[in-house]
């Protein structure tokens, strides 16, 4: 079966060397080094042969989407997912991520704007089924479950940090976000072996799986019974605008889908990104201006709220977190004016247009939060980050701010950290569409 083929594939390639690499033929024009949040490309110089150094790597495709010679590579699981598609054992369930519906039709020149935002995620998911997949449901489904893990993970980190009994179990504060996988890695190379007040740094990570790595094994278990199918027979493929999520899914962990102590599974098969599916939907000759407007996902796992389809974009997910964690705590829904108020003051979601100067890619903002059990209010500061090498400027400040006197003003209470690998968030992903008109 194509999963056995896959699994043995990304093993050896994508966990040995990662999912990027630079051809032999770089012109050393810089480029790359330019986007790289990681601080992972090596160079002689200007004009010299550039090479990534795989040990620092995060795979998020930035060098390749702003190569402006296309010389750099990827690793690819179409082969794989086409034939799992043409073999008629196999269920094929897709999962489409929330910034994939707002690319899929710039690749087919008609970008998706307010207005035709819902046509144009409709033609994604008819254009899912024309390719042969055989059940399209939605990976929102799975970010309002990682939010509700996270936010409420969030609540019981709080809880501990304000000493209330029975919460001395939950981890530090702040907790930084676990869905990009980009930024876990950056964490994993660099922070890995470092500490703060006792705890590692890797435990402010949330404990929360990523949407795509919350709902493979959903699917497989849950998923399965509820089409009636064997899950040794399904193979889930993740259409994502995000590279870094193919070394995420073949991560040795990530083999836990189990219906019984010896059947244990892949929880997601395959990764493809937004330009690989397009690639499919166009050697699959369906024709783009023929796709339904109407379509819809299928029932089953793909109910969805707002929360979800935030995911996206930078700030989505620490605002999903905050009203959760908000209502938790409050025992109300989060004040509009409140939120207003305070989200404009600082613009932490950056709204408008998309900025990369240094100072918007940390932004914070402080929110008083009432804490109904204990009759308290706490002023909680949320941060949001683009550029997994941003965190070592927030850890500073982190590190910095535990210095101060309790009584000290400017003291502030950290408790949530978003981290988006690149900028503005998955919208801008490394396996985006790539414009060199933009
Ligand atoms: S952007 Fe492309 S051509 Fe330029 S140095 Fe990087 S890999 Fe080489
Ligand atoms: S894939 Fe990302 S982390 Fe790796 S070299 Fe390219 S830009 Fe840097
Ligand atoms: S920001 Fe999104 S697209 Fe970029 S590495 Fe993280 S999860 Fe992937």
């Amino acid at each position: 079966m194509a999963s056995v083929a896959s699994e043995a594939y990304v093993r050896e390639v994508i966990q040995g060397k990662g999912v990027i690499d630079i051809r032999d033929d770089c012109k050393g024009c810089d480029q790359c080094v330019q986007w790289c949040p990681a601080d992972a490309i090596t160079t002689d110089g200007l004009g010299g042969r550039h090479k990534i150094d795989h040990s620092l790597c995060v795979n998020c495709g930035q060098c390749r989407v702003h190569c402006p010679f296309d010389r750099i590579d990827e690793v690819s699981m179409l082969d794989y997912v086409k034939a799992a598609i043409a073999d008629p054992d196999v269920h094929v369930i897709a999962q489409p991520a929330p910034s994939v519906r707002v690319a899929f039709g710039e690749e087919f020149d008609e970008p998706a704007t307010g207005d035709n935002i819902r046509a144009v995620e409709s033609k994604m998911f008819d254009a899912i089924r024309k390719v042969g997949m055989n059940t399209v449901w939605d990976t929102n489904f799975a970010a309002d479950m990682t939010i509700t893990e996270e936010g409420y993970e969030l609540v019981m980190r709080i809880l501990n940090a304000l000493g209330v009994e029975g919460f001395e179990e939950a981890g530090p504060l702040p907790q930084f976000t676990s869905c990009c996988p980009g930024w876990v890695r950056y964490a994993e190379t660099r922070f890995g072996d470092k500490e703060f007040n006792g705890n590692p740094r890797l435990a402010h990570i949330s404990s929360a799986r990523s949407p795509v790595m919350m709902f493979g094994p959903v699917a497989k278990t849950y998923g399965a019974e509820k089409l009636g199918k064997d899950p040794a027979k399904i193979f889930d493929v993740a259409i994502s605008p995000c590279t870094a999520k193919k070394f995420e899914v073949t991560r040795p962990e990530f083999i836990s889908s189990s219906n019984g102590p010896d059947k244990v599974y892949n929880d997601v098969d395959a990764v493809i990104t937004t330009r690989e599916f397009a690639q499919l939907v166009r050697e699959t000759g369906v024709d783009y201006a023929s796709l339904d407007e109407n379509a819809k996902p299928d029932p089953g796992m793909s109910e969805e709220t707002g929360a979800a389809i935030i995911f996206g974009n930078t700030g989505g997910v620490m605002e999903a977190a905050l009203r959760t964690g908000y209502r938790v705590l409050a025992g109300e829904e989060l004040p509009v004016e409140a939120y207003d108020k305070v989200f404009k003051e600082t613009n932490i979601r950056l709204d408008g247009e998309m900025e990369f100067d240094d100072d918007k890619m940390i932004r914070e903002a402080t929110i008083d939060i009432p804490v109904k059990a204990l009759d308290i209010t706490v002023p909680a500061t949320f941060a949001v980050i683009y550029g997994s090498k941003n965190t070592q400027e927030m850890w500073r400040r982190i590190e910095e701010n535990a210095k101060l006197d309790d009584n000290d003003p400017n003291k502030k209470l950290y408790v949530f950290v978003e981290v988006m690998n690149c900028p503005g968030g998955c919208i801008n992903g490394g396996g985006q569409p790539i414009r060199r008109d933009a």
